[in-house]
């Protein structure tokens, strides 16, 4: 096998959220199974961020490569205008099938940013159909994430999401104070009170309401109440807005529902899904909204949704994430999320008592120890690899979100780590 050539990388490769004039030091995989990630030097390393929220099912499963060669040899991909496949339309009832029943149309992109950014177009669309283009803004909350593009950047949270470098480039939205009602308590009207407000205010402006349910990701890895989602619903039809859920990190099992909407029962106009579509194997991502939504933006003008990626339903893509929803609907997936949830609470307590750690929390396979103060990025890293575990926190968050099929014997190795590291950085 070729060796990486890491002097390359450092000089001209470009990595997430990074300086190319003091790049950070980056491990060179050379393959990935099951849990594991096993570096260029032979090291072994239990993966505890799913490639970010994707690897459900683990590296390199034997059930999703031969969906991806079977394909390959049929065909890797056709232009999707004009064109159809037999891997879109099973895709397409696979999502129809899991989520709720007035959600009737899927729309095929590239990547989660481009999901978000099909929602809000589809949104803006529908008023503007409807002789209300004034409704063309958003209105979401403090604390979320929702890529990285511009139009999902204005949706993310303004500190985090570096708002005041894109000022005059990105339009403003609306923000209300991110729910503080916790995942296992009610929410009062108080809890509502901002986003109430913000309606009242602005509804006249505003074409949906846009957020991730239950789980806020990247944007701090909060959880809050699902009462939080079903008021939300209320208010955003009393006031004549759409409501887009975001599941693009929460959708495929990892809050302990199929979707995280699942924990409310409430029925989105548009939803976003992504990165644990294909399993991890593959970039691909869908918005999926209602009939009645649809058809009105196709009885405006221009009669047509205005939208269209190059690579739209790859039937790699496609393949590979039918047979990823097959495989999580194969076994008990539930069982086993509710497994890594007690593995990670009983993990991972022993964290809360030092003094330096603000929290603990825990929901389906998701882990997050919070801390006072940001890590260190470039020691804390190296000091997971060393202990044999691949980590990456950001900021103040240490978190875990293992693929399902860990064992306890893996998690526990893992907590373990975090435990120590963390302990260490004290
Ligand atoms: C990751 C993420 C996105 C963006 O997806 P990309 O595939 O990185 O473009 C959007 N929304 C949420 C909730 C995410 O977690």
């Amino acid at each position: 096998m070729p060796t990486i050539d890491l002097d390359f990388d450092r000089q001209h490769v470009w990595h997430p959220y990074t300086s190319v004039t003091n790049p950070l030091p980056v491990y060179p995989v050379a393959r990935a199974y099951d849990v594991f990630l096993e570096l260029e030097d032979g090291r072994r390393l239990i993966d505890g961020m799913s490639s970010w929220w994707a690897a459900i099912h683990g590296y390199n499963h034997p059930v999703l490569n031969s969906a991806v060669v079977s394909q390959l040899e049929r065909m890797s991909h056709v232009m999707f205008g004009g064109l159809t496949h037999e891997p879109a339309v099973t895709l397409a009832q696979q999502l129809l099938a899991l989520t709720p029943a007035p959600l009737q149309k899927v729309f095929f992109s590239d990547s989660g940013s481009v999901a978000v950014e099909v929602a809000i177009k589809m949104a803006i669309q529908y008023w503007a159909a409807l002789g209300k283009p004034s409704k063309n803004r958003l209105l979401t909350v403090h604390s979320g994430y929702h890529g990285d593009t511009f139009a999902a950047m204005s949706v993310c949270d303004p500190v985090t999401g570096m708002h005041s470098l894109f000022k005059g480039t990105i339009q403003e939205q609306y923000f209300a104070e991110a729910p503080a009602c916790r995942f296992h308590e009610p929410c009062t009207d108080e809890d509502m009170a901002d986003l109430h407000l913000k309606l009242e205010r602005h509804h006249t402006d505003i074409a949906a309401v846009i957020l991730e349910p239950v789980v806020q990701g990247a944007g701090g890895m909060r959880f809050y109440s699902p009462d939080y989602l079903r008021r939300l619903r209320e208010l955003c039809d009393s006031y004549d807005v759409l409501l887009i859920l975001d599941e693009i990190a929460t959708g495929f099992g990892r809050t302990g529902k199929m979707f995280a909407l699942e924990h409310a029962s409430v029925v989105p106009d548009i939803l976003c899904v992504g990165k644990a579509l294909t399993g991890g194997y593959m970039t691909l991502a869908a918005t999926l909204t209602t009939g009645s939504v649809a058809e009105t933006i196709c009885s405006g003008i221009p009669g047509l949704f205005m939208h269209g990626p190059t690579f739209m339903a790859n039937p790699l893509a496609c393949a590979v994430a039918s047979a990823s929803i097959r495989l999580l609907e194969s076994y008990d997936w539930q069982a086993s999320v509710l497994r890594l949830e007690a593995g990670l609470r009983r993990g991972l307590e022993p964290c809360r008592s030092f003094s330096h750690v603000m929290d603990v929390r825990v929901l389906g396979a998701i882990g997050v120890v919070e801390l006072q103060n940001p890590v260190v990025m470039a020691t804390i890293q190296k000091q997971f690899v060393d202990k044999g575990v691949w980590v990456r926190p950001f900021g103040r968050l240490v978190y875990l979100m293992p693929s399902f099929i860990m064992t306890d014997n893996e998690l526990s190795l893992l907590t373990a780590a975090v435990c120590d590291v963390v302990q260490s950085i004290q």
